[in-house]
């Protein structure tokens, strides 16, 4: 809720603060338990900002992030001290792009996927034994994996044990950070795929993070659409797909790759740069790169308006512009 998160830009020797980097700028949304919540936008979108804020990973500036524990309650996460978030963390995981990087390589894969449950005291060390072969088995690799280290493995199979890692501890929510965008095509398949397997087994919830449709669309109950800070469209997937209603969105989809050889639609090429997030512009930071953009974009602030059940916009011109989407 109206979640912000500034970064100070500092000067000098007495590091003065001359100014704040405005990675996640007043965003709000819901995440439905039992979804998969696709977030996309280009690098410096501040996605991986608003994921790291909402499992607690850095402290938001402002705001809220309500969160619904298994017994029911809901807590506001923004609000919490450290040793109140140690009790809650367990129920939220990210995973990252990198597994090679975020998997120590000093330690055993046994060790790695054990290291959750040892850490919240989760069962004795034979408890905890037989949970690992489990989670090992459960992600596709085998039991005598388990006590090799993370370098005799390749890139998805390091993301299998990213993950059966993040499931030791029976979470709610995982947020996936990118985490099949250094896969070749094929392996981001198979691991979308065994994502939407536990899911349905585990009633997972997920943030989905990437800058690529085509793969947030594989996997995403619903879409949004980061810019510059800044949540500018969210909807069903299927209705942003063909229903977009932000001309960021349309360019965005024109990128993505038609399975219907038959379906043309125009590429839409973005001029300019994307905004600086520590001096954006006025109005709409969308304008400069806009090819609708008229003098009230310049000038005011688009609000965040619902143009249809579900789905919401910040855009002047939400209600008139006809959009072209996709279907393929
Ligand atoms: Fe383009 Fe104006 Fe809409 Fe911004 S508010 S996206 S500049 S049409």
């Amino acid at each position: 809720n109206h979640l912000k998160k500034y970064f100070p830009i500092e000067k000098g020797f007495l590091r003065r603060v001359v100014g704040h980097v405005r990675a996640v700028d007043d965003v709000s949304l819901y995440i439905h338990e039992g979804e998969a919540f696709g977030l996309v936008g280009e690098s410096g979108s501040g996605k991986t900002t608003l994921g790291r804020c909402i499992v607690r990973a850095i402290s938001p500036s402002e705001g809220e992030i309500w969160f619904r524990l298994p017994d029911g309650r809901r807590v506001n996460l923004a609000q919490m001290d450290r040793r109140e978030l140690r009790a809650v963390r367990r129920y939220m995981h990210m995973i990252f792009q990198d597994p090679y990087s975020s998997l120590n390589p000093r330690m055993t894969v046994r060790d790695i996927i054990a290291e959750p449950l040892r850490y919240n005291h989760l069962g004795t060390e034979q408890e905890i034994n037989e949970r690992v072969k489990e989670l090992i088995q459960l992600v596709g690799l085998e039991v005598q994996h388990l006590k090799r280290y993370p370098h005799a493995f390749s890139g998805g199979q390091r993301q299998r044990i990213g993950i059966a890692r993040s499931l030791a501890i029976n979470p709610r929510l995982i947020v996936c950070d990118e985490a099949v965008s250094a896969l070749d095509v094929s392996i981001q398949a198979q691991i979308l795929n065994l994502l939407l397997d536990l899911q349905e087994q585990f009633k997972l919830t997920y943030l989905f993070i990437a800058h690529d449709l085509s793969v947030v669309k594989h996997i995403s109950h619903r879409i949004g659409v980061m810019y510059v800070g800044k949540l500018v469209e969210m909807a069903e997937t299927h209705e942003l797909f063909t229903n977009p209603r932000h001309p960021y969105t349309e360019a965005l989809l024109s990128a993505v790759p038609k399975t219907d050889p038959d379906l043309k639609t125009e590429r839409i090429i973005l001029a300019g740069e994307v905004a600086n997030p520590a001096n954006p512009p006025s109005g709409c930071y969308f304008h400069p790169r806009c090819r609708y953009a008229r003098d009230i974009c310049r000038e005011e602030t688009p609000s965040w308006d619902e143009v249809s059940p579900g789905h919401f916009v910040s855009c002047h011109l939400a209600r008139e512009l006809n959009l072209q989407g996709t279907t393929g």
